[in-house]
């Protein structure tokens, strides 16, 4: 047995793991009261066990106010057991409350309440899942702040299980603290907590000996108690509140006047006010219908009541209903496989409550709200083609020809076809290389702004339309959107700006990854410009700065003018890679103070890319994906991300695998300028984990621990053959390979079982090598040191974006790099305007140093990595040829071998202009 775990204090700065820290202790006080029971009577070794027992259980309740189960009449018992010495009882105990909350069973059993002392406890109505269309009857808890004296607590459960009526949908159990602070650290800690009751009076400070935990809540809400005003108390935690887990319930209980307190701004964030206990079954009703709002599923519910009904179809759709599929002799294994389910709730109806995609009115309407008030943003608009289309379809809405996007050249490649498609003008910036890990971070704000000021230098500022960059990236760098929004408004202040969050669409569900979205920074901005602080700020700072040229510019954190600023953010994310949706779920989010400009053309971009078909059950999964994070989000994403913390902790630090295989760290992944606050790695000993706070929330870039760059070249294996052993050898999927890492995700579904796999795999390789080398001599060692190195060190440069031809340029001579595209692109269309010259061919050469100069006629996307190496239109130089031939990659998009590279003739372009389409 090893040692008694970490005192709770220590494990309290680190927000993702409590939870799972918490499962962790009483999974050791279970083994330590086995050990206890099992100890012979009278010895030593008893008494020894015990006292671990008795240090672990009080380490343990020191949190444990916190959540309602096992909650305190469990936890009286358990001490009772201990002080008098009943191992059995304690054993018995510890391991009944150890289980049910590993499995959860306390959600459902009422059994996993009873303590013996008396029978009748009733905490939970139990009742199968399958009865109420699968859920049963859900379980969370309810926090109330309260001034009264913990002797009532108890009482007040009491009453509140009385108010329990078999008709209502969920079931709860309260959970009392009598302060500010224990009432933050639970909301943090406590995943079932799912509405907040603030009863006004209660005090500032806890009466629980945490220490730290004044640091943890500055840390993680900004609140001291010197910053509250003491009459200002419910205000300012419902506030605090909100801004940690915004989909919470609260409700404030007070002897003010409700009325001017409920008009009040501070109270925007409440649900309801109550005159003091006036209504207890008024709350009841409230919390209930609370939780209704958010497990409200309107598309999913109708089409669960479209599918029951007897409906004759004349429409087309023959699988509508599944009767070309039951009925047939050749198919009818369709309808095993799928199940009835999903054909009786197909159909091309638009009535009958399905409503219309295109043209919402019903259903989708409220689904689209919903979706919008999860996710914080203003807007929400729901695709059925993935994120491939949605970022087609914003491209197109928010740009003309002629606009100038200043876009990411390493963004995928729905942005560069869109850009085709609306004739906008790229203006291609680069981002950091990471040359030795063959891969890409992300665009630094320096370069953006730069494009920026050498469009506003050529006179162009005007057309520069859209900032287009992807957050985060394929490999975790996660922008800090407010930096790059706030300095680029300050140059102009009512650019658009298109967030690709593709992998991100969870990160809204908890705050650290939030601070680092899209809607968040718009949604921080916008507050940030309304404050008075803001004007005073930004007034002393343009008197300040009133003669900063635009050089100056560059390196100095600029201002946007209050009076001027516009907040102009969109967001698009692929809900099926990172929440329960079904493949090709998308969503689009807008907040857009100047929505007014964009509604009609969005509405055609809209109509131009979606189906008149679109897939029922898809619309129908995004609705249920935004159920499941407004309700379970929170635990989800701190699961995940701890979990990956675990996975990189563990790899890295294993004496075996780390001698073959090494998790990238954000040190390796973001050069130091980009990384102000010189953290290495996450958490002890690289720093505490307030210091991973405050950089995650401050410096330019940050690396999302849920992408876990393996890399495995040190043991070997190139990304492609490593991701392969893996699937075959130990049924492990992973998502992205580079020239010598691969990339391991952790999700929402992630288990510590699949991270236990995931270590052993590594650990098998590992001793496979290990013995390998051993057995093989000098002549193995040799040949393996050969392989590591070409893996590691012989990796190609990355080819930078050259430039578009003359031809495609308004301005030939100008600074900034923006080309028009749409022509190149359509140029290749007629074949006698394109040739091909092959790779390895001597004219390559050739055309390098003496011209004509080659120029690409299509988009050449190598898998990986993954982004153009070539757009239409773009001078080929000797990087990109380079690039090319040491290319060890299948899938090329737009490269055929045999016939090479294919160009636009030189003869099409000479003294063309095809720049101005405007
Ligand atoms: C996957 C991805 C897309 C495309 O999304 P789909 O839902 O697969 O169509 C767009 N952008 C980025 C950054 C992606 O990773």
């Amino acid at each position: 047995m090893n040692d008694i775990a970490q005192p709770a204090t220590n494990e309290l700065n680190r927000v993702f793991a409590a939870a799972i820290a918490r499962e962790d202790q009483w999974r050791q006080l279970n083994a330590y009261a086995r050990a206890w029971a099992d100890a012979k009577s009278g010895t030593d070794a008893r008494e020894e066990i015990r006292g671990k027992c008795r240090k672990l259980l009080a380490n343990i309740s020191r949190l444990e106010h916190c959540w309602a189960y096992p909650g305190t009449r469990l936890l009286d018992s358990l001490r009772g057991s201990l002080e008098g010495g009943d191992a059995t009882a304690f054993a018995r105990l510890v391991q009944k409350a150890s289980a049910a909350l590993q499995s959860g069973d306390f959600r459902r059993e009422d059994a996993a309440w009873d303590t013996n002392a008396d029978g009748d406890t009733r905490v939970i109505d139990a009742m199968p899942p399958d009865i109420d269309g699968g859920v049963g009857k859900p379980y969370f808890e309810v926090l109330i702040v309260t001034p009264s004296d913990p002797a009532q607590w108890q009482r007040a459960d009491d009453e509140v299980r009385r108010m329990r009526r078999p008709e209502d949908q969920f079931q709860y159990v309260p959970v009392h603290v009598g302060s500010f602070e224990d009432a933050a650290l639970a909301v943090m800690v406590n995943t079932n907590i799912q509405s907040v009751v603030l009863v006004d009076g209660f005090q500032y400070a806890s009466k629980h000996d945490l220490p730290d935990l004044r640091e943890f809540l500055k840390r993680n809400m900004d609140v001291d108690q010197g910053s509250v005003e003491p009459g200002a108390l419910s205000t300012r935690l419902a506030q605090a509140i909100n801004g940690f887990r915004p989909e919470l319930d609260l409700f404030l209980l007070s002897d003010r006047t409700p009325e001017l307190l409920a008009a009040s701004d501070e109270a925007a964030c409440i649900r309801r006010v109550f005159h003091n206990i006036e209504e207890p079954m008024e709350l009841h009703l409230a919390i209930l219908d609370g939780i209704k709002d958010r497990f409200e599923t309107p598309y999913f519910d109708n089409l669960k009541k479209y599918a029951t009904r007897p409906i004759g179809t004349f429409h087309a759709l023959p699988i509508a209903r599944g009767k070309s599929v039951f009925g047939s002799n050749w198919i009818r294994d369709m309808g095993h496989f799928y199940g009835t389910n999903i054909l009786f709730a197909e159909s091309s109806a638009t009535t009958g409550g399905l409503d219309s995609l295109l043209e919402p009115t019903g259903n989708i309407k409220k689904m689209q709200d919903a979706t919008a008030r999860a996710f914080g943003a203003k807007l929400a608009f729901l695709g059925t083609n993935g994120t491939s289309t949605s970022n087609k379809i914003v491209v197109q809405a928010i740009c003309k020809p002629g606009d100038i996007v200043i876009v990411d050249r390493n963004c995928h490649k729905s942005h560069h076809y869109g850009m085709v498609l609306s004739g906008a003008q790229p203006y291609y910036v680069e981002a950091f290389p990471l040359v030795q890990y063959s891969m890409y971070g992300a665009v630094p704000l320096r370069t953006i702004k730069k494009a920026l000021l050498d469009c506003k230098a050529e006179g162009n500022l005007d057309r520069v339309k859209v900032i287009d960059m992807t957050n985060c990236t394929f490999d975790g760098h996660m922008y800090n959107p407010r930096r790059v929004m706030e300095e680029c408004l300050a140059i102009k202040p009512d650019l658009v700006f298109l967030w690709d969050e593709a992998w991100f669409g969870f990160a809204r569900f908890n705050p650290l990854h939030r601070a680092r979205t899209a809607m968040g920074a718009a949604a921080a901005l916008t507050r940030r410009y309304r404050s008075k602080a803001y004007r005073d700020e930004y007034n002393a700072w343009k008197e300040k700065s009133a003669n900063l040229d635009d050089n100056a510019l560059l390196d100095a954190h600029g201002m946007p003018d209050p009076d001027k600023v516009r907040i102009r953010v969109y967001q698009t994310n692929s809900t099926h890679k990172s929440m329960s949706a079904f493949r090709q779920g998308s969503m689009m989010l807008v907040w857009d103070d100047d929505w007014g400009q964009v509604e009609g053309p969005f509405k055609e971009a809209f109509f131009a890319h979606t189906s008149t078909s679109p897939n029922l059950q898809l619309l129908a999964s995004l609705d249920l994906a935004r159920r499941q994070m407004e309700l379970e989000g929170y635990a989800l994403t701190m699961r995940m991300t701890e979990l990956a913390l675990r996975l990189r902790k563990t790899i890295n630090s294993h004496p075996l695998i780390s001698k073959y295989f090494r998790v990238a760290t954000p040190a390796d992944m973001i050069p130091p300028e980009f990384r102000e606050s010189g953290i290495s790695d996450y958490g002890p000993p690289h720093g505490s984990w307030a210091d991973m706070i405050h950089a995650w929330h401050n410096d330019e870039f940050a690396l999302d621990p849920t992408r876990i760059t393996l890399i495995c070249g040190a043991a070997g294996f190139d990304g492609t053959q490593f991701k392969g052993i893996l699937a075959s050898d130990f049924d492990i999927q992973i998502n992205k390979t580079s020239r010598n890492s691969v990339l391991v995700q952790t999700n929402i579904n992630n288990t510590h079982s699949d991270a236990a796999l995931l270590i052993k795999a590594l650990a098998d390789l590992s001793r496979d090598i290990d013995k390998r080398l051993e057995q093989g001599g000098q002549a193995e060692r040799a040949a393996f040191d050969a392989r590591v190195k070409s893996l590691m060190t012989d990796v190609p440069d990355l080819p930078n974006f050259s430039r578009f031809q003359d031809a495609f340029r308004d301005n030939a001579k100008a600074r900034s790099n923006e080309g028009n595209m749409r022509p190149a692109f359509f140029l290749s269309y007629d074949a006698d305007n394109c040739e091909y010259v092959r790779l390895d061919s001597e004219e390559v050469e050739r055309r390098l140093k003496e011209g004509p100069e080659m120029v690409s006629a299509h988009f050449v996307i190598p898998y990986p990595p993954g982004f153009p190496i070539m757009v239409p239109g773009q001078v080929i130089t000797a990087d990109t040829i380079t690039f090319m031939r040491k290319l060890d990659v299948k899938e090329i998009h737009g490269y055929q071998h045999a016939l090479g590279l294919k160009l636009i003739k030189p003869e099409v372009l000479a003294g063309k202009s095809f720049s101005s389409t405007r």
